[in-house]
């Protein structure tokens, strides 16, 4: 029954403006998205996302396009991250000594609006090959100083149980001291996926971490409640991962609510992301200034174990780097200048 609930719900998704209708009155900002729109993260929302989207503008703003997402600015880019260069497999970015990202799937249960990896999402690639996989697991093999795998995509909680499993059981068989890092909106974006039968066998994979996206408190529903608490019953350790969104939660009353309430569920707020510079998502990003000013905010109000890291992926290939001051160099024109951990310099822009 579980299991018939979410694939049925994922097969309901509204991907055209009249069956997204059924849910939300599109205003002009959005209308004019799919009006003028010809290529770039189409429109993918499930219908129990699609729910919450009109009853709250914060998720709304989350995955209904608006015409802002037509405007590229000169600092975006298709690959942000510089993740293309980091790969020395197809699916598979190597750009840490100590761990790996595999792109599993491009598919995922929604398309989020401020979506870093949006060239790759939802292009209509086919899942990871058995043949990709097993390169990557020769690759692991020989590479004994990589210790975490984290599995991404797209979400590689929108594959079926049996295809899922037996990726992760690759994974484990190939070496058992690997750490499973699955990085999932499932738990916000689509609960109903979060089976007691999915927690029990992943519970026999261990060491088997989640990490989830949330937003915002109005994900905090009574399914996705029923989610985490199905995980954390599982003896699986859950993290969380929050995009700092203007107009969405750049708002210290938000933030606190967001992260004591995650806190209550079992669940660590491990990092607060500065927008990633993604083409198309400049109206989602807050300035640098202001992130810092909501940090030292919410330290007044939250408590240490509350407090996410407030973090950015630095252009071209930085890497991620906490934003605390003592990164920063010295602000140019261009913009604010780091210096990562290996002692290169990055220029993060002060738009
Ligand atoms: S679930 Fe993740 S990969 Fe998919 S659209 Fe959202 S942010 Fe992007």
């Amino acid at each position: 029954m579980y299991e018939d609930n979410w694939k049925k719900l994922l097969s309901q998704s509204c991907t055209t403006v009249s069956e997204l209708s059924e849910y939300i009155t599109l205003n002009r900002e959005e209308q004019e998205w799919f009006d003028t729109v010809e290529t770039g993260l189409s429109l993918l929302v499930n219908p129990y996302f699609a729910e919450l989207a009109g009853t709250s503008e914060a998720i709304r703003r989350q995955c209904v396009p608006r015409a802002a997402e037509l405007l590229r600015t000169e600092v975006e880019s298709d690959d942000p991250l510089a993740e293309d260069a980091n790969s020395p497999l197809p699916r598979m970015v190597h750009r840490y000594k100590n761990r790996v990202a595999v792109l599993v799937t491009d598919h995922c249960a929604m398309h989020c609006r401020h979506c870093f990896r949006r060239s790759f999402t939802g292009q209509g690639r086919k899942p990871l090959s058995r043949q990709e996989r097993d390169e990557i697991c020769f690759y692991l093999k020989e590479h004994t100083e990589v210790k975490e795998v984290l599995l991404t995509g797209g979400d590689l909680l929108t594959l079926s149980d049996g295809p899922l499993l037996e990726l992760l059981k690759a994974f484990r068989d190939v070496r058992e001291d690997l750490l499973l890092r699955l990085a999932t909106r499932i738990p916000s974006s689509l609960p109903q996926r979060i089976t007691p039968y999915l927690v029990q066998e992943l519970g026999k994979l261990g060491p088997v971490w989640v990490i989830t996206q949330f937003n915002h408190p109005h994900e905090l529903t009574r399914e996705s409640r029923g989610a985490l608490n199905l995980l954390r019953k599982g003896g699986l350790p859950v993290m969380n991962q929050t995009v700092l969104l203007k107009g969405i939660n750049d708002r210290e009353d938000v933030l606190a609510e967001l992260f004591q309430s995650l806190l209550v569920q079992g669940v660590k707020p491990y990092y607060l992301f500065q927008g990633d510079l993604a083409a198309g998502t400049s109206h989602f990003r807050t300035n640098l200034e202001r992130g810092w000013e909501i940090m030292k905010n919410l330290r007044r109000e939250i408590s240490g174990l509350a407090m996410p890291v407030y973090a950015v992926d630095l252009p071209g290939g930085g890497g991620k780097i906490p934003l605390s001051e003592s990164y920063l160099v010295e602000k140019k024109e261009a913009g604010f200048c780091f210096q990562n951990p290996e002692g290169h310099s990055f220029i993060y822009p002060d738009e």
